[in-house]
Order: C-alpha cells, then sequence, then structure tokens
C-alpha cells in the first residue's frame, strides 16, 4: 500500500516538478545576464529613529525587472543566485552601487546592504569591501552590513574570521530576521553586532498574540542589556510603532515609516542642489 502510494506521489508530482526544474533553469539563465542588461535596480527603504522619527539611513534592496515576466521577488531570485554563484557578481555590483548613491544623499545617512552567506566564501570580502569604501570615498561608518544567522551554517569560524576583518574596517554589523533563525543566542554571544534587526512577523502578530509581544519585549530587553539598538522590522501602522515606541524600541522600518523606493526618492533634487549654491537668498535679498 505504501508502495502505490508512493507510485501515485510520484506520477503525480513528476510533471510539475519537471515544469517547476525548467522554469527554474529558464530564470538562472536569464539571472546571468541581468546585470549586463540593466535589468538590475537598488531600491532603498528607510530606517528611522522609533523615539524621534528622524531618519538615520536607508535598506539598499536588490529589484530584477524581468523582460517578459515583469518584477521578480528577491525571495525568488536571491535563492537562484546563490545557487549558480551569481550572487558574487550581483552582490559586489550590489555593494559598489550602495555605497556610490550613499555618496550623493543630501545628509551622512547610513546605507544597509544585505550580504549573502555565499558571499563569505569570496577569497577576501573584506578587501573587497574596503576597496569599494575607498573608490567611492564613503566613511565606513556610514556602511552597514545584515547578515542573517544562516551565514553561520556552513563555516562557522570562516564566517566569524571574515566578519572580524570587516568590523575592523570601521563598518557596522547587524543581525537580520533576528528570531525566527536557529540558535539565535548562541549567535549573538559568537558576535558584538552593532544592531539586531527584530524580524518583521513579530511586529505584524504582537498586538493579537501575546506571545509575540513577550517575544519582542525580551528581545527589547535583551538589546538593552547587551548595549545594542534594536530595530524593529515590518512597521506597517501608526499602533504597531506607537506600541514599539512606548516599549522602548530604538529604530524602526516598515511600509508605514516608508516604502522601499528608486534611488531618485532619497538623492537631493535639483531643487535641493540650488538650495545649496544659494543659500540664505531671501535673507540676502531683504538685507540689501
Ligand atoms: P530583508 O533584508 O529582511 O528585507 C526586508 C524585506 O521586507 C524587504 O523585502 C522589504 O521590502 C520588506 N518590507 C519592508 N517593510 C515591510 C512592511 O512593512 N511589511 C512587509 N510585509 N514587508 C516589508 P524584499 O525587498 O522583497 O526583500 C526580501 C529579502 O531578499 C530581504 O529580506 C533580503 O533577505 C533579500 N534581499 C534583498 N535585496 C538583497 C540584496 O541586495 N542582497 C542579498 N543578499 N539579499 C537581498
Ligand atoms: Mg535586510
Ligand atoms: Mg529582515
Ligand atoms: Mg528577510
Amino acid at each position: 500500500r505504501a508502495k502505490s502510494d508512493i507510485t501515485r506521489a510520484v506520477c503525480f508530482y513528476e510533471p510539475q516538478m519537471d515544469k517547476a526544474a525548467r522554469e527554474h533553469h529558464a530564470l538562472a539563465s536569464d539571472l546571468s545576464h541581468a546585470l549586463e542588461l540593466g535589468q538590475l535596480e537598488l531600491h532603498y527603504q528607510v530606517q528611522k529613529s522609533a523615539q524621534s522619527g528622524d531618519v538615520l539611513g536607508y535598506e539598499a534592496l536588490l529589484r530584477w525587472s524581468h523582460p517578459s515576466r515583469g518584477p521578480i521577488s528577491p525571495a525568488v531570485f536571491i535563492p537562484i543566485a546563490e545557487e549558480t554563484g551569481l550572487i558574487l557578481a550581483i552582490g559586489e555590483w550590489v555593494l559598489r552601487t550602495a555605497c556610490r548613491d550613499a555618496g550623493k544623499l543630501g545628509k551622512p545617512h547610513k546605507i544597509a546592504v544585505n550580504l549573502s552567506p555565499v558571499q563569505f566564501v569570496h577569497n577576501d570580502l573584506a578587501g573587497l569591501i574596503r576597496d569599494i569604501l575607498v573608490e567611492t570615498a564613503l566613511s565606513p561608518s556610514r556602511l552597514e552590513l545584515e547578515i542573517t544567522e544562516s551565514t553561520f551554517i556552513a563555516d562557522k569560524a570562516r564566517a566569524l574570521h571574515v566578519l572580524r576583518q570587516i568590523k575592523a574596517l570601521g563598518v557596522k554589523i547587524s543581525i537580520d530576521d533576528f528570531g525566527v533563525g536557529y540558535s539565535s543566542f548562541d549567535t549573538l554571544r559568537s558576535f558584538p553586532f552593532d544592531k539586531i534587526k527584530l524580524d518583521g512577523s513579530f511586529t505584524r502578530e504582537m498586538e493579537r498574540n501575546a506571545q509575540a509581544m513577550a517575544i519582542v519585549r525580551s528581545v527589547l530587553a535583551l538589546g538593552q542589556s547587551l548595549g545594542i539598538p534594536v530595530l524593529a522590522e515590518g512597521v506597517e501602522t501608526a499602533a504597531q510603532l506607537q506600541i514599539l515606541r512606548v516599549e522602548g524600541c530604538h529604530e524602526a522600518q516598515g511600509y508605514y515609516l516608508g516604502r522601499p523606493g528608486p534611488k531618485e526618492n532619497i538623492l537631493p533634487t535639483a531643487a535641493d542642489q540650488l538650495q545649496k549654491v544659494i543659500p540664505n537668498r531671501g535673507t540676502g535679498l531683504s538685507v540689501s
């Protein structure tokens, strides 16, 4: 009986899986040309102080406009980029583009860039980052790299070694999607992170789920004891921001504070530039 079930399952799933595999292969092939064809773009989402509302920085989020399929989610194409190794070239482009864009901001805001675990196998990730900082003349303290706990799965010792080299450059390191990975506490014990990014699922649930609320409070207390600021991801409503504020959360990011958008949204406009060239135009006129 078990055997016939298995046979049936195989017969049922095989054409489906075949189609999925073909699809996957086609996407991987298209992705290998996406960079040179200019189909990749960075969008930026604001990160604010939860208490004052001040802008602290922006997270770079990769976007792929496929010529026939339209926009494809990073949740779909990042894993393909990782499997194929394309993430090395793409990740380098992301770092360089984000650092270059950061240099054009009107104010010295921080720029946060997501790093894939696969980028840690690069022979010299820290050297690459250092070169990009020099090339783009960006102060290392303005760059923040977001990593997830999956970075430690393959080779923890190596990942920690590379992270220490990166940190020695003066670059900040955040732990992303905190609370939904494995061995979160062990991760925090292993490395002096500069920021904890609490996964958006807790923010989303905390109003209707007592467990989620308890976890939000615990992580905020943990950040407090360790002296690490906590950023709540996925803030979608004023009510959520208010709760986080009352609970003493340091930073927030989410659709309520600002959706990810093209760089034009965050770079100074031509009018801003003019304002800089002729700063006190009004005053000057009234004096004379
Ligand atoms: P992440 O780093 O945790 O980024 C946060 C994700 O949540 C982004 O999805 C963002 O658009 C989304 N988000 C922001 N605010 C809200 C909100 O209020 N509600 C909801 N429901 N979602 C919100 P996105 O852009 O689709 O990226 C998904 C993931 O793909 C990222 O998660 C990150 O892990 C990865 N990713 C994106 N860009 C890059 C990249 O340049 N390199 C690498 N390695 N990974 C990237
Ligand atoms: Mg992130
Ligand atoms: Mg996240
Ligand atoms: Mg995520």
